[in-house]
């Protein structure tokens, strides 16, 4: 594939000034719609095949968000692309200030397998909506969602605007070394190093959506039945391979055991089972091999049991574990859930703040002191009191990391932002301005100018 000549025929393209139209933009996102609808089923097929995750999965945390994604471009698209006006200050009366919000051009978007059509799909349409051409590069790692999202694409929209690539780590390379003016990456902290090394070759702006380990905290006063259950639905669905999963717990000590027991009754309550409606597979070989090695026998709690033919890990929560042991040292990524407990809230929040900045962080508490001390004193991307990832969920929302997590953010009005150059333009009258500033200065005009500014 001449990914320099797909390039170049959307770079004419976009300089042709059609996508600027909002009428083009709005049909083309309607397309997009009637055809994920359309080939809902190859979309559901494409998935179970890549792990084994179910319609239902699929619908709720993928599907049913780019159809969301799609109505609040459609709905919104006038507003966001109207020229906002602002103030003038004095020393330009009389003019006005205007706000323009331009698309950047030719962009890339990098997804990632996890949730294969979600963390494609979403970034592409923020692309197009934002009025920019496209070029999608899918993980190759979930191969036939990589397949299906090409297919669909590819056999439906002009390439020139909108084109899906497929290939894996040489095709991406090849692709990097083009000159975008924008690149939008879905991935690892390591990999994302890499994409922004490419991009700064050419200056080329990104955003970079990495992962990290994101801690949910569980103070005494914490309401361990909602704690428990939503903190198992949020680190055991997708089995756990959830960029804003709770990677590992962090419980006051003395409640400890009562809040292990309500842990341990949902994961029975839920039921995972290999190969069921509400489990998926690890993705491949490599990181199935990867997680069962923290599973040390003597700290498990719950769970343990693996299956290597199916790539199954039965959730699995690991306690008596300490800061040191290999499960804490890197992201985990899967359905292992390391419970570490503090004995002082704010030395809990100490140590969090002391690694690197998680992409996500949950706290469970009653305590108003707690809550206000969770989002002032610790840095994170984003997260939820009481609740797990469910901030993402939110367009009025960023979605993004900090630091090691990412650069960046998107979501409703934030994504549009981040595929948009925001031109200013001031506009002057061409009578009523005195002569202040221009030669010949005096001592006189100094005096003015310092009353006035
Ligand atoms: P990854 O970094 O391995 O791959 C991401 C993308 O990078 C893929 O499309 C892949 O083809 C591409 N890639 C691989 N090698 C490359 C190279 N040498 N040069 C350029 N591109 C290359 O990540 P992954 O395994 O797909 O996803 C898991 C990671 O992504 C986790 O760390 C997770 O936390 C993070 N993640 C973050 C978010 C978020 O929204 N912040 C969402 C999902 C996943």
């Amino acid at each position: 594939m001449n990914f320099q000549e797909i390039l170049a025929d959307q770079r004419s393209f976009f300089n042709s000034q059609k996508t600027k139209s909002i009428k083009f933009r709005k049909m083309y996102l309607e397309k997009l719609r009637e055809v994920i609808l359309k080939n809902e089923e190859l979309l559901y097929k494409a998935i179970y095949k890549d792990f084994g995750k179910s319609k239902f999965d699929t619908y709720t945390t993928e599907i049913s968000f780019i159809l969301k994604d799609i109505d609040y471009y459609l709905k919104n698209l006038n507003s966001l692309s109207r020229p906002k006006k602002v103030k003038t200050n004095l020393a330009n009366q009389l003019g006005s200030s205007k706000i323009f919000s331009e698309p950047l051009g030719c962009t890339l978007v990098i997804g990632a397998w996890n949730y294969p059509y979600q963390l494609s799909f979403s970034p592409m349409i923020t692309a197009l909506a934002a009025g920019n051409t496209c070029i999608l590069k899918p993980s190759e790692v979930a191969e036939n969602t990589m397949k299906a999202m090409a297919k669909i694409i590819n056999e439906n929209f002009p390439k020139e605007y909108l084109f899906v690539a497929e290939g894996g780590v040489d095709e991406i390379t090849e692709i990097l070394k083009l000159k975008f003016d924008k690149i939008f990456f879905t991935g690892s902290s390591k990999i994302g190093r890499i994409v922004y090394e490419a991009a700064a070759k050419n200056l080329t702006p990104v955003t970079l959506e990495l992962g990290g380990k994101s801690p949910a905290i569980v103070t005494s006063s914490a309401d361990f039945e909602v704690a428990s259950k939503r903190i198992v639905w949020g680190k055991f669905l997708n089995a756990g391979q959830t960029c804003v999963a709770p990677d590992y717990i962090l419980v006051d000590e003395k409640v400890k055991d009562s809040f292990l027991d309500a842990l341990k009754s949902y994961i029975l309550k839920f039921n995972y089972q290999p190969e069921s409606e509400h489990y998926t597979q690890i993705i491949n070989q490599r990181n199935f091999d990867r997680l069962v090695q923290f599973i040390e026998k003597e700290k498990i709690y719950i769970g343990g049991n693996y299956d290597a033919e199916k790539r199954y890990i039965e959730p699995t929560v690991l306690h008596n574990i300490n800061w040191d042991d290999a499960v804490m040292q890197e992201e985990i990524f899967g359905p292992i859930l390391p419970v570490l407990t503090f004995s002082n809230f704010n030395e809990a929040l100490l140590k969090i703040a002391e690694k690197e900045k998680p992409l996500a962080a949950y706290l469970f508490t009653k305590n108003s002191e707690e809550k206000e001390n969770f989002t002032s004193k610790i840095s994170f991307g984003g997260g939820c009191i009481n609740d797990v990832m469910m901030h993402l969920s939110n367009e009025h929302l960023p979605f993004g990391g900090v630091g090691n997590s990412g650069i960046g953010n998107y979501h409703g009005k934030f994504g549009f932002n981040a595929f948009s150059h925001h031109k200013a333009v001031l506009e002057r009258a061409t009578w009523g301005e005195p002569d202040l500033k221009y030669p010949p200065y005096s001592e006189k005009k100094l005096n003015w100018i310092k009353k006035l500014l």
